[in-house]
Order: C-alpha cells, then structure tokens, then sequence
C-alpha cells in the first residue's frame, strides 16, 4: 500500500501520508532516522513503481473515506524526491483533490533543477538543515559520498528563491551532536541564507538507528531556540486520531501504520478499541 493515515501531524493536522519509495531507500542515513539505518544508499532517482498503482491506492482511498483531510502529504519510507514521478503525482493529486500538498524532505538533492521543477506545484515544502557545516551535516546525516554541505545548502537557496508555496524548514537537535555554540550558530547563517517561512526545532524522541542518540537536556533546547530565533518547537509526541485505512481490523490496521509511522502503546490500543467499536456497531 502507498497511502496510509490518515496520521495527527504536528505540523500539518489530519495528513494523509503517501509514500512512493520502497523501504528504506535514501540519500541520507541519519544517525536519528525512525526508519532504522539506510538500506540502499543512493541519489539516482527511479521510477520505483508504476505510477497509477500510487494513483489506484489514492482513489480507493477517497471513494471509501469521507475523511477530512488537511494536507496530502508525500514523506515515504526513505527520500520521497528520489522517486521520478513525484511532480506527476503532486500534479495529478492538485488536479483531482481540494486538498493543499506537503513534502516532507532531506532536502538533499534539491540542487538539481529538476527535483525543484518537481515540486513546483507543492503548496508546503518541509525541509531539513540539522547542520551548518560539512563535518556536523557528515557527523548527523551521513549522507550519499556524492553529496556535499554546499550544494545542498544552495539547493535550498535555490529553492526559495524559485518556489511560491510555504518552506517550513526542521532542525532535528541531537545531544552532544549539533546543539553546541558554534554548531547552532552556523546552523543560524544557513537559515538566514535559505528565509524559511518557518522553522520548527525537533528532537529524536522515537527509537533512533543510533541507540547513542539522545534528546538533549530541556536547558540546551531552550539555548538552542534563543540561538536560533523565534521558533515553533517540535518537542512533543503528535496528539490526535490515526485513520484505519478503512480497516475494521485492529491487526491490519495498527501494522499498516506502523509500517511508515511509529506508534506508541497507547496509541494502537486507541486504534483497537475503535475497531472494536466499529465491528459492535455494524453487528447492531
Ligand atoms: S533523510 Fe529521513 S528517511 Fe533518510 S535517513 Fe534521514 S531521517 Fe531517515
């Protein structure tokens, strides 16, 4: 399945999450990722699969959901902007849907022309920056040997310049990691070179591939946000509704979420009891 959700995002409310990358393909393995380490390192982009089975899984989606969607939101099992047909499928969904489009992204290749062509028709644009130099961005997202920190960075640059839709950019902090003086000012000259809309500061509070990486103290986030200016923080699990995927089954349910979205306890035994209540009320 390539759509799932909808997910609570903290950022973009009821967001219906479409993934059009095989799992874990992407040109970063970030010592924080959620997905666990890199499978397949790579900046080439492919077709990973047909583009009207991404299209069918959609369509199903919405003639068996009334759902109240805020944002389609292309993020994936890996990087969503290796996939080549992602500007056909942003512009397929802007044609058939009422609903503004979100990428989530490492911003990694947006310096080729092209992924920004791409994303043209998006309506928000999340990007990550966790560094401001080559040996931090080296250090926390390990990215592809053919990646460097200045072309990324000018990728951003580029984009904001070319792009008319929101740029909401995320900082993930990680302890003893980038949170110290001299990385956050230089995360701060990048920022200031890129002029996000937004910018949110987040922490690795789910299980990361590193199991050294750590939340840093409540006393560096606070420095960090003083450093980094006024920022909307990202410090806090999601709140709200998962969707069933017009699932009545709590098994297959809770797994097709888990497989793109990390759940917490109390959050699959909230997704159980509403399928419980679901199969009563049909047996009514
Ligand atoms: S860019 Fe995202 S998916 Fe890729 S390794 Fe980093 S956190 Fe994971």
């Amino acid at each position: 399945m390539f759509v799932y959700g909808p997910v609570p995002s903290r950022r973009l409310g009821k967001s219906l999450g479409v993934s059009p990358i095989p799992s874990k393909i992407c040109s970063y393995n970030c010592i924080y990722c959620q997905l666990q380490k890199t499978k397949k390192l790579q900046i080439k982009r492919e077709s990973f699969f047909p583009r009207e089975k991404i299209i069918n899984d959609l369509k199903e989606f919405f003639e068996k959901n009334k759902a109240d969607i805020d944002y389609i939101t292309f993020v994936g099992d890996g990087e969503p902007t290796l996939c080549n047909d992602i500007g056909w499928l942003i512009d397929w969904c802007k044609q058939h849907y009422q609903i503004p489009v979100a990428i989530i992204t490492n911003g990694s290749i947006l310096f080729n022309k092209e992924v920004r062509r791409d994303l043209d028709q998006s309506n928000v644009i999340i990007p990550s920056l966790d560094a401001g130099s080559e040996d931090v961005f080296k250090l926390i997202n390990r990215p592809h040997r053919s990646i460097n920190f200045k072309d990324m960075l000018q990728g951003l640059v580029d984009l904001r310049q070319e792009y008319s839709g929101k740029i909401w950019l995320e900082v993930m902090l990680v302890d003893n990691v980038n949170d110290s003086n001299s990385s956050l000012t230089d995360i701060k000259k990048a920022i200031n070179l890129i002029q996000p809309d937004r910018v949110y500061i987040s922490v690795p509070i789910r299980p990361p591939a590193e199991p050294w990486v750590k939340v840093p103290v409540p006393e560096k986030i606070i420095h960090a946000h003083e450093i980094l200016g006024t920022f909307r923080e990202l410090t806090d699990y999601e709140s709200g509704e998962f969707g069933l995927n017009s699932s009545n089954d709590a098994k297959s349910a809770i797994l097709n979420i888990c497989s793109r979205h990390p759940l917490r306890e109390e959050q699959a035994k909230e997704i159980e009891s509403r399928c419980y209540l679901f199969i009563k009320s049909e047996m009514r």
